[in-house]
């Protein structure tokens, strides 16, 4: 029986509760820090995931949080088992996406129960441990760390194709602790807009990912040119063909441009991911396009 209890949050930092390297610390033997790897770091979670997927951008607001969603009810929909993991920590946007803010996390079994959307889509987000959502998360690095890597082992994922984790915007904590902790990590998907000052940015994400030696799967430009809703003509609002640049610089696959649309933010306010639209827009052909593309290259 689901208890409404609140999953533990760390109380106590890394660095509170260990000073010095375990190789030189006369308690390593009795001290649970001991048990950690080489740099002090956490064995990998033992999780049965085939592929995890971190969606990255430089910066904040080009949509990084809506592909994450899309990816996930798109790579579901076509028969996988997802996991998606919300790791924005300081904007947790996901459960307002998929239209499941209300819901707060249970203990079954010991373990954390993700929400399930569908059969198939399981969500873990900071939001579902906040009471109050104007509440700002104030935490240091190594809680960050304590709680993802609470997520990757105390959540019943079950067997999961694919854990997708949306991350939040820059080359920060969370990520250096998914790539870290996280099995079977398949590399990231950079999320950009078109214009100069956000494919800077991407530029950097992706050098961060090749760093961490992994793969850069691919660079998504999104609000690359908008149809007027009245004329039809093109609006070329943050420019065009950043994000293929990009991908060429650093010889990373191009996964496909999303043009600007008023249904895409209507989706993401209504909770209704805008890949289960059904409809013929050319938006949705792209965003669609854009999953299709992904999939192929993570999967072959
Ligand atoms: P990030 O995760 O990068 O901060 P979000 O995914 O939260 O960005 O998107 C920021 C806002 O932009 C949201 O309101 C979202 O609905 C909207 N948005 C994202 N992509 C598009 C698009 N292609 N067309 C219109 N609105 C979009």
């Amino acid at each position: 029986m689901a208890k409404n209890t609140l999953p533990k949050t760390p109380t106590k930092s890394a660095d509170e509760e260990c000073k010095q390297e375990c190789s030189s610390c006369a308690t390593a033997s009795s001290c649970s820090s001991a048990k950690k790897g080489p740099a002090g770091l956490p064995p990998k979670a033992d999780m049965d995931v085939r592929h995890v997927i971190m969606v990255l951008s430089g910066k904040g607001g080009v949509g990084k949080s809506t592909v994450s969603v899309n990816l996930a009810y798109a790579l579901s929909s076509h028969g996988r088992k997802v996991g998606l993991l919300d790791l924005d920590m300081h904007g947790p946007n996901i459960p307002k996406m998929l239209g499941i803010e209300q819901h707060k996390l249970a203990m079954m079994d010991n373990k954390i129960e993700p929400v399930h959307v569908t059969g198939k889509l399981s969500v873990i987000s900071m939001a579902f441990l906040i009471q109050d959502p104007s509440t700002p998360i104030i935490w240091r690095g190594p809680m960050k760390m304590a709680a993802i890597q609470q997520f990757l082992t105390e959540v019943n994922w079950g067997p999961l194709d694919y854990l997708v984790v949306d991350l939040p915007p820059g080359t920060g904590d969370e990520a250096l602790t998914i790539a870290q902790l996280a099995p079977n990590v398949r590399g990231a998907v950079i999320v950009t807009t078109p214009q100069d000052v956000a494919t800077l940015d991407a530029r950097k994400s992706a050098k961060f990912i090749e760093k961490l030696g992994l793969p850069v799967i691919g660079v998504i430009e999104n609000m690359s040119g908008m149809l007027c809703p009245h004329c039809g003509e093109e609006i070329d609002l943050f420019g065009k063909g950043g994000g293929r640049k990009v991908a060429e610089e650093m010889s990373v696959p191009f996964l496909g441009a999303i043009p600007i649309d008023i249904e895409m933010r209507k989706a993401g306010d209504e909770g209704r991911p805008f890949i289960i639209r059904r409809g013929d827009s050319p938006t949705w052909k792209s965003v669609d396009a854009v999953m299709e593309a992904l999939i192929k290259v993570v999967e072959e």
